[in-house]
């Protein structure tokens, strides 16, 4: 790879094409008929929105800016799947009448239902429903994303989720089409997706639902050898699912975000500097904590180094702290014990960073880092130029 300026995201082709073909091959062996909806909040690159377009994936969007965007890039509404509790009615219409799917998940959907089916009475709507139900219930022990339960969708367990359909089933063009599954939990375990799945079988029976498709979300774990993959997701999703629908009439929909870039993504940086300070050793780089964590939670951060000179004739020191480009005392991502003594030219990458990261970093004394890709002939694409303030100055007014 010739030398590019640091920082930088890289996205690696191959990697990037290994786990879509390993989410197509499991979703087609298990099932068959699916559709895969790229969750566009996780990583927004107009890149790779595209190239997952290219790969025939839909766009999974949960706000009017992010079907504008993909929009923009050449996604149809029927290639949308429009999600959350903070729908655009302009928006929810367009996806409507297009075809695309809509999955249902505050009080006012209803009410615009209700006005959209007396509004085109020739036209015939699915509709899909979020469902809310108690997780820490059917699968104890899990590590919920929140103690307290989640909070989008329809709850199932106080009867909001029935009035809801009762509401939509009163309408005579409109069908209770889909049920959304997407609840998201720390431990991202294979156990929560098979009770999502078994989920969604009780509730059609209970309901008598006769469903176009079954929705079972994001948040999967994705590109790190030592957790569950697709292969063991879906195989245990449509065990479940099997019980009551049939591949031929359903359709399964996935919607992987970080799980799909991960194994791909990578943080590039140097060392500009060390410096003693008393006893210690700080290793000064040009990437921060905030481009890999922006809120600055998180205390591990995988990576490798490339040593830039012979390392065989450096020094070993006994602690080395590696910090961060901004000026903030947290920014400290991580300390290496007696090892090799790092020097300017250096090179720590995080593996496995940027799935999120590469959008949802701050602007924070510098702007969005570039994002290169390496394709898979070795090749090097700009997705992202770094921002400037050409980028930060725009639609800014200064009053003179
Ligand atoms: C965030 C989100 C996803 C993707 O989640 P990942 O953890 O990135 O896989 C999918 N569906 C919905 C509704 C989401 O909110």
């Amino acid at each position: 790879m010739k030398q590019l300026q640091t920082p930088f995201f890289r996205i690696k082709e191959k990697d990037l094409l290994y786990d879509i073909t390993l989410l197509k091959e499991s979703l087609s062996e298990n099932w068959g008929n699916y559709i895969i909806g790229y969750s566009v909040k996780t990583n927004s690159l107009p890149w790779l929105l595209t190239y997952l377009k290219e790969q025939g994936f839909y766009a999974e969007v949960v706000s009017k800016t992010e079907y504008d965007l993909v929009t923009r890039l050449g996604y149809s509404g029927k290639q949308i799947i429009y999600n959350g509790p903070i729908k655009d009615k302009k928006v929810f219409e367009m996806v409507l009448l297009a075809g695309g799917y809509i999955n249902l998940d505050s009080n006012y959907e209803l009410d615009w239902m209700e006005e959209l089916s007396v509004l085109y009475p020739n036209r015939r709507f699915k509709i899909g429903l979020r469902v809310n139900c108690d997780l820490a219930a059917i699968c104890p022990g899990e590590i919920l994303a929140e103690e307290e339960g989640g909070r989008f969708g329809y709850c199932y367990e106080n009867g909001v989720l029935k009035s809801a359909i009762d509401r939509l089933s009163a309408l005579p063009n409109v069908w209770v089409s889909g049920l959304h599954l997407h609840s998201s939990t720390k431990s991202r375990t294979v156990q929560v997706f098979g009770a999502l799945a078994k989920m969604a079988v009780t509730i059609a029976e209970e309901y008598d639902l006769s469903l176009d498709y079954v929705d079972m979300g994001g948040g999967y774990f994705g590109g790190r050898d030592d957790k569950p993959d697709y292969r063991d997701y879906f195989a245990e999703i449509c065990k479940e699912l099997s019980v009551r629908f049939d591949p031929q009439k359903t359709i399964l929909i996935a919607e992987p975000g970080v799980s799909l870039i991960s194994r791909a993504s990578t943080f590039v940086t140097s060392v500009i500097d060390v410096k003693d300070i008393r006893n210690r050793k700080f290793v000064v780089t040009d990437g921060s904590r905030t481009n890999l964590n922006p809120l600055v939670t998180r205390h591990v951060y995988p990576h490798h180094i490339e040593y830039s000179s012979d390392t065989s004739v450096r020094s070993i020191e006994s602690h080395q702290w590696v910090c961060g480009a901004t000026c903030m005392e947290y920014d400290r991502l991580f300390k290496i014990t007696d090892d090799i003594s790092l020097k300017p030219g250096d090179k720590i990458i995080y593996d496995t960073a940027g799935g999120y990261t590469m959008c949802l970093n701050p602007l924070f004394i510098n702007y969005f880092p570039a994002v290169y890709v390496e394709h898979e002939d070795g090749s090097i694409f700009t997705a992202r130029d770094a921002w400037t303030n050409d980028e930060y100055m725009q639609k800014n007014y200064i009053e003179h």
